[in-house]
């Protein structure tokens, strides 16, 4: 990236969360990641470099040997010039959602550029070709069994579950979700589509789906926006009927969304192959301490002609369903027992103020910091170390709960020589694929109070509200 050569002309708004704003380039796979304020909060131009690059080493030192490098992109700081940003900044303005712009766009000239996920990444010569990309936001998919949990409900029902009812309480969505992630990391096949189909058809900010780069399905963040799934299959048709020609043609829309959902199941528990190593890494945490299923779910068991659809998980080790899970699960003692975990060190700050850079709370991201997540012991000594090993575990997990899995996809043509482990071959028509995880910004340590009283509002307000219902 030259920075004289920088045209706003050549960039265009692509999306953005709580923290961040994407645009991405008009021609080549790149995006700019940028960071994201309120108008009253003044970081300087050194912090804001300070920041990225503890995201970037936080994606490269403990995230990427965590969840494997291929999934991984850390991505690298840039400098920009300041009138490109601000013309930038001006430019992408008309296309903010309204609900996202109580944060402005940073532009004390430094950025995160980042390839641009929604187009195909092993094969980075063949940018035209035409691809598709499903984004999902899995959010959480266990249920936590943690010992320091007061609530039983939260050993029943999933927090995604819970939540929805808060969310549409407050209008956040008009409908509740059928969707919920512990039918999706159940590695059951069934379970997976059903949860599939509910992502699809109530996609809330956990599903997009982009063509050539661009969003053509998916709430745009908090707007109501009209979804039509049968306008999507018709969209995404001439990749799984390239003979079929683009308009007409027998396939009704339920076939292609089912042929969809069928690569989308397949690709997600797709062993990958730098398995070894990252199981090497870090202990296995046994996926079995909790239930598997969630009561509020909507997928009936009986229905379906599997026995076995709720029994213990089949997510193979390698794919990447398992690998955030993993990741997940290092949330072991619940927000409710991390808390007092979190007073004790504030606690111990408060008298030794000065302590706080040895504690490493706030990085560096690296080799010792990694290590220290290894440590699964759950016996308390007291000792504020135990205290902060359990909290950096549990930004890493609160960390995964939010984090987005990009899968591109495009077809293959016959007469590609192609490494077989990157096809996929759905019924009619095969793909040469790429998945990769991206959101990956660790959670700030301030956070937890927070975290804590959201809890207890989330479960507060679920069982008022399936009360009221009883
Ligand atoms: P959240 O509120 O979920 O924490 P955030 O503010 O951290 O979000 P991101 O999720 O990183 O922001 O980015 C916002 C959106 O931009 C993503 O959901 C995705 O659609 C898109 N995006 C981000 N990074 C990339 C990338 N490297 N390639 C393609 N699209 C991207
Ligand atoms: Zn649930
Ligand atoms: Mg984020
Ligand atoms: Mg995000």
């Amino acid at each position: 990236m030259e920075p004289e050569k920088m045209d706003e002309n050549e960039w265009n708004y692509h999306g953005e969360g709580n923290k961040s704003l994407v645009v991405s380039h008009a021609q080549s796979c790149v995006v700019l990641r940028f960071l994201k304020f309120l108008p009253n909060i003044n970081k300087s131009t050194e912090e804001v470099y300070q920041h990225l690059h503890n995201i970037l080493d936080f994606g490269k030192h403990i995230m990427k040997p965590f969840l494997g490098e291929n999934y991984v992109h850390h991505g690298e700081v840039v400098k920009l010039p300041l009138d490109f940003l601000k013309s930038l900044c001006l430019k992408v303005q008309s296309d903010r959602p309204e609900s996202r712009c109580e944060k402005e766009m940073d532009v004390s000239g430094y950025a995160m550029c980042l390839p641009n996920l929604t187009r195909l990444q092993t094969f980075p010569f063949l940018e035209c070709r035409p691809i598709f990309c499903i984004e999902i936001k899995p959010k959480c998919g266990f249920i936590p069994s943690s010992a320091h949990i007061t609530n039983e409900i939260k050993k029943k029902v999933c927090r995604f579950c819970m939540h929805q009812h808060l969310k549409v309480a407050k209008g956040k969505w008009k409908r509740i979700s059928k969707y919920c992630p512990l039918d999706l990391f159940s590695g059951n096949k069934q379970r997976m589509h059903f949860a599939l189909m509910n992502l699809l058809q109530e996609s809330q900010n956990n599903l997009k789906v982009f063509k050539n780069g661009e969003l053509i399905y998916g709430c745009r963040d908090d707007q109501e926006h009209f979804l039509d799934l049968n306008e999507l299959a018709h969209n995404l048709k001439p990749f799984f009927y390239p003979a079929s020609g683009l308009i007409s043609g027998p396939q009704c829309p339920k076939t292609v969304v089912k042929e969809l959902i069928h690569i989308l199941t397949t690709v997600l528990l797709n062993n990958s192959t730098d398995t070894a190593r990252a199981a090497n890494i870090m202990p296995i945490i046994p996926l079995s301490q909790g239930r598997n299923y969630c009561e509020a779910s909507h997928f009936c068991p009986h229905l379906s002609n599997s026995k076995h659809a709720t029994e213990a998980t089949g997510l193979p080790k390698g794919c990447i369903l398992y690998k955030t899970l993993q990741a997940q699960m290092l949330d072991m003692l619940d927000i409710e027992g991390l808390y007092p975990l979190y007073k004790r060190v504030e606690k111990y700050l408060e008298e030794f103020p000065e302590e706080r850079s040895t504690l490493l709370l706030d990085g560096p991201y690296d080799e010792t910091f990694f290590e220290k997540l290894k440590d699964l012991s759950l016996e308390d000594d007291g000792t504020i170390s135990y205290a902060v090993t359990k909290i950096q575990q549990y930004r890493v997990a609160m960390t995964a709960k939010d984090c987005s899995i990009m899968i591109a996809l495009s077809p293959a043509v016959q007469e590609e020589c192609l490494d077989p482990r990157s096809v996929i071959r759905s019924t009619t028509s095969s793909f040469i694929h790429s998945v990769s995880i991206l959101d990956l910004d660790l959670k700030p340590y301030e956070n937890i109070p927070h975290q804590y009283k959201r809890d207890s509002k989330i479960v507060n307000h679920y069982l008022k509200s399936i009360k009221v219902q009883e």
